[in-house]
């Protein structure tokens, strides 16, 4: 159970076969102002990998986009209309097939409105994480021990999320409205690229 740093790309071979966890931290919200700084990733065996962009980065990373492009893996994320948007905006790539844990929580948990990853990993796997560091500085050149336990705490326990979302999403006959979201939402990623980021084209007014 290791964390592991990397710079500009991920190493080959480091994660076994299946679905990754993967999230991000930027330098803000607005993803086209806002530069993604670090992508965590784990293939949910115990490590996790960050890999760090610097201020001058051409975000080439080809390893890490075959992974993230590969339609062989499940791409596990929390809140991915998010990271969804920075990955295309900044590694080119579209992230699927992919799971949301937000989602499914919010399509099964509906006897709450909290639906954060802290709350999800205390509610479900009965575990603290500190979200103390998420409105860090992630753009400097060298990351605290703070910082890089806070990130890969973010992917850490996203596979067992997963594994109890799709019983619950089972369980209440919504598996497949979850799919249906969860290939919208590249395209609800490019809206928000596009200029729609909180507007509900849905909506009626
Ligand atoms: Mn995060």
């Amino acid at each position: 159970m290791s964390v592991y740093l990397h710079e500009e790309d991920l190493p080959v071979g480091v994660l076994a076969e299946g679905p990754v966890a993967v999230d991000t931290e930027t330098m803000g919200l607005i993803t086209p102002r806002d530069r993604l700084c670090l992508l965590q990733i784990s293939d949910g065996r115990g490590d996790e990998h960050l890999v760090h962009f610097g201020r001058d980065s051409d975000y080439k990373a080809p390893n890490l986009r075959a992974v993230l492009a590969d339609p062989a893996r499940l791409k596990l994320f929390h809140y991915a209309r998010f990271d969804l948007a920075a990955i295309s905006h900044y590694l080119n790539v579209v992230a699927t097939p992919l799971f949301c844990t937000k989602i499914a929580s919010r399509l099964t948990r509906t006897y709450t409105d909290r639906h954060g990853l802290k709350e999800l990993v205390k509610e479900m796997l009965a575990t603290d994480i500190s979200k103390q560091q998420q409105s860090s500085d992630w753009g400097g050149p060298v990351l605290s021990e703070a910082q890089k336990d806070y990130a890969a705490s973010d992917v850490r326990y996203l596979h067992r999320l997963h594994d109890e979302f799709v019983i619950r999403l089972e369980r209440e006959g919504r598996t497949a409205m979850a799919q249906a979201c969860f290939d919208f939402l590249p395209h609800r990623a490019d809206l928000d690229l596009a200029g729609w980021p909180e507007i509900d084209i849905f909506g009626h007014s």
